[in-house]
């Protein structure tokens, strides 16, 4: 599955997709986290999957799933990923983010 993201057709390293770099080589980052699939099958699927390098992995995983949360949440989306709800990795917390009341004011 990784080397289906990674990789085209060819077996040539894709660039990362955020920022175009090509070195580090990017990773496969899941959109979704393994353990909020209900089935093994799908959640290694190449629709699930991503080049990412490791910057970009980390912003992807650290803040733009908790902001689209957010952001899904309040347009009522349902059923939406544990995972996405805050930042499942290190730096980045809830509440260094700033929310959308407060992001508001001028809207
Ligand atoms: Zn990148």
């Amino acid at each position: 599955m990784k080397r289906n993201i990674v990789r085209d057709k060819n077996g040539v390293h894709l660039p990362c997709l955020m920022c175009g770099a090509g070195y580090p080589l990017p990773d496969a980052c899941h959109i979704i986290d393994k353990k909020d699939w209900r089935t093994t099958q799908e959640r290694e699927s190449q629709a699930n999957g991503i080049p990412l390098c490791p910057n970009c992995h980390r912003v992807f995983d650290e803040v733009l799933r908790p902001y689209l949360y957010g952001a899904l949440t309040k347009f009522d989306a349902v059923g939406l990923p544990d995972s996405w709800k805050r930042s499942n990795k290190m730096a980045v917390t809830e509440h260094s983010l700033p929310n959308n009341d407060q992001r508001s004011t001028q809207e």
